[in-house]
């Protein structure tokens, strides 16, 4: 009983928080969640919706279609219903759906399926009369919709006298292209109102309001998908209501395909999760509709949708998780970084277990609690991130996550420097950072030990044969041959890789010696004009100021570190294990540029980035062999977004070209 009435409970939560996102979508055309957030939690509705058929309640989102009509519009009454589409999510679920068709149209019948692009945008019925056109609207409810003819007008496509003198009404997608949606959110920009969420809602927003020398200016456009009633004319297929409407005068789209099996169906949804970043307009998925009339005649309908099409929806970059705990990791100059340890989950082709969290702030500002579904994000190929709560999902028993105000590692206190975000570990012992710190020296990009990872750097520190850089070069054979998975063969190569560090030119010791804010291609700088350590040990603020890619900040930080009694003592040991210190010329600097990331590659920089100045970021790439350009084309290769990135970032997303944030740079740099 206690559990019948928990069900109850939940359906009618469910069903009422999922009917104010429906009314902020469809009524207001501003969502209030992602489409992955509402599609999860409609998923979970209906799971219980079929254990408890009993307890649906009318007014389910799960039977309804779209929302309710705004006033301002005269009704129209469908002479028939404007319905949804079922969904399907992958490849199992597309044939899924063939193996119903196939069912239901019986033995001996087999199916032809054409498949079209699933425009994104607002579904309307224009009603010609006599080839006139007389009325356009919206779906609506899906049996009553708004009246609103003399917006439709304004759209060039639509065409208001057909070649023909039929009554007919036709359905169709009306759509901005991504262009115009661009512009129309730059211009918002710039007057200081909300932007539109996407494309979808910035058209319904053009269409659903009351003067139509705004819908005019929207530069909106539309594809007529389907007959919707024709007096006098018999079709026969959905092609051939296709190249019906298409010789009245209507817009059709010329991507679909007639597909024979469900492999091609599966190939053509594939194909085009690729390929949709090219398209001039947004897609959500792929239509596949079963082509004869006959045959869609006998599947028939349920009360939402029709059992003769389906649309199969590509892979969200978003979805929903569960927070599983909060990792802190210190790292090389002390900054502590909470990451999100996640429910393993599927998000664009990967399995993602952990996402970035940024900072503290970020938990605080989402209010972020242990035990929390939350959605995460991950946009190209960028590092997943956790992008807001769910907290109807909360049952009570999440807890709040305290940021420590010690160390872990060292147990000193942390201290939050004036403004930064981040919170500190400043003490220069601390094994956590010491580890990163030799993990770094070691790294490609510094003196590049061979053979030298992460896991031997930990064995190595924790068995306290190494607690500064110095010590690397104090191994002794006899005491390596001690630890666990050394062999004699790799002990050899190890101590051999580490001596022939010794020679490397004075660049990759200053790099891997972490001065903050010194990138490689500051140490190469630095290198090549002072041609020793010697020299740029006692060059001045103003020494290096007055080069011309050392800014202020870098110059006093490489000042200060030198100032430090205990870098003096380590450089002279250093210099007594033979390690050289002075520039050795251009070769490097080839070697470098070889095969790096970022060789050959076009890259556009936007937004600010907390830890680099855009020069420097612009000058650390190009010593890598790549280039940076302003603005992002098809030609680019790579977006790094850092905060508050705007329509660059949207452009680069629908030219699906990859995309790194801060966080991600940073360490691809450091590699
Ligand atoms: P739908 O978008 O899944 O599919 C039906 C619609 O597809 C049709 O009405 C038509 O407009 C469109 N369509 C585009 N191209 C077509 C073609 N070639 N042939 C036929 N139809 C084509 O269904 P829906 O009921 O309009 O909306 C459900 C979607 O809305 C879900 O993806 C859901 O996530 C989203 N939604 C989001 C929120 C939110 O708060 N974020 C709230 C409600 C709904």
């Amino acid at each position: 009983m206690a559990a019948f009435e928990e069900v109850k409970q939940e359906i009618d939560r469910l069903t009422e928080i999922l009917n104010d996102y429906a009314y902020h979508y469809y009524v207001l055309d501003e969502p209030k969640v992602s489409d992955a957030e509402y599609d999860h939690l409609l998923r979970e509705l209906t799971k219980l919706e079929e254990q408890h058929p009993e307890l649906m309640r009318d007014d389910s989102p799960s039977i309804r279609v779209g929302g309710e009509i705004l006033e301002q519009f005269n009704k129209v009454q469908h002479n028939l219903p404007m319905l949804s589409l079922s969904n399907v999510f992958d490849e199992q679920e597309i044939r899924d759906f063939d193996r119903r068709v196939r069912q239901g149209l019986g033995e001996g019948e087999s199916p032809v399926y054409i498949c079209e692009l699933k425009i994104d945008g607002l579904a309307v019925n224009l009603k010609y009369e006599q080839g006139r056109f007389v009325q356009g609207a919206t779906r609506g409810d899906g049996t009553t919709g708004e009246d609103i003819t003399s917006n439709l007008k304004t759209i060039p496509s639509i065409p208001l006298r057909l070649k023909e003198e039929v009554d007919i009404e036709v359905r169709g997608e009306a759509f901005m292209p991504k262009r115009s949606f661009e512009k129309l959110n730059e211009e918002k920009e710039k007057n200081e109102e909300p932007p539109f969420a996407n494309p979808r809602n910035a058209a319904a927003g053009s269409l659903r309001q009351l003067n139509p020398k705004i819908a005019a200016k929207r530069n909106l456009d539309i594809f007529i998908y389907s007959i919707g009633q024709l007096n006098g004319r018999e079709v026969t297929s959905h092609h051939e209501a296709l190249s019906y409407v298409e010789k009245l005068g209507f817009k059709t789209n010329k991507e679909y395909k007639y597909c024979e099996t469900v492999e091609e169906v599966v190939e053509y949804c594939e194909g085009w999760a690729d390929k949709r970043a090219d398209l001039p307009y947004e897609i959500d998925g792929i239509v596949i509709k079963v082509d004869a009339l006959k045959q869609q005649e006998k599947l028939g309908f349920t009360a939402k949708s029709p059992r003769w099409a389906t649309a199969y929806k590509f892979p969200a970059e978003e979805v929903v998780t569960t927070l599983i705990d909060i990792e802190l990791n210190v790292g090389r100059t002390g900054v502590v970084t909470p990451t999100a340890i996640l429910e393993p989950v599927p998000v664009a082709g990967t399995i993602v277990k952990r996402a970035s969290l940024h900072n503290e702030d970020l938990i605080r500002e989402i209010d972020l609690k242990i035990g929390d579904k939350v959605t995460i994000k991950k946009a190209g190929d960028i590092i997943p991130k956790v992008v807001n709560v769910l907290p109807e999902y909360r049952k009570g028993g999440e807890t709040t996550f305290q940021m420590p105000e010690e160390c872990l590692a060292c147990e000193s206190d942390l201290v939050r420097i004036e403004g930064e975000v981040a919170l500190r570990c400043v003490n220069p012992k601390c094994p956590a950072q010491i580890v990163e710190g030799l993990i770094h020296f070691v790294s490609r990009n510094a003196m590049n030990i061979d053979g030298l990872g992460e896991r031997v750097i930990i064995q190595l520190f924790e068995h306290e044969l190494i607690e500064d850089v110095a010590d690397l070069y104090k191994l002794k054979r006899e005491e390596l041959l001690k630890l666990e998975r050394m062999g004699e063969k790799s002990v050899d190569n190890l101590l051999k890789a580490i001596e022939a560090t010794k020679d490397n030119s004075l660049e990759k010791l200053l790099f891997g010696l972490g001065i903050r804010y010194v990138g490689s291609k500051a140490a190469r700088t630095l290198a090549e004009h002072f041609e020793t350590m010697d020299k740029l040990q006692s060059a001045t603020k103003e020494d290096l100021e007055n080069i011309n890619e050392i800014g202020t900040k870098m110059a006093d930080a490489v000042v200060t570190y030198f100032e430090q009694p205990e870098v003096t003592e380590l450089l002279n040991e250093l210099i007594d294990l033979g390690i050289n210190m002075s520039y050795k010329g251009p070769k490097i600097d080839e070697t470098e540029q070889n095969d790096t990331i970022f060789s050959g590659k076009t890259i556009v920089l936007t937004g600010t980035m907390e830890q680099m100045a855009r020069g420097e970021a612009k000058a650390e790439i190009e010593a890598r062999g790549g280039s940076v350009t302003g603005s992002v084309s098809s030609k680019t290769d790579l977006l790094i977004a850092g905060e508050k990135a705007g329509s660059k970032l949207k452009k680069a997303q629908d030219l699906n070209i990859e995309i790194w944030d801060e966080a991600r740079f940073l360490e691809e740099l450091e590699k």
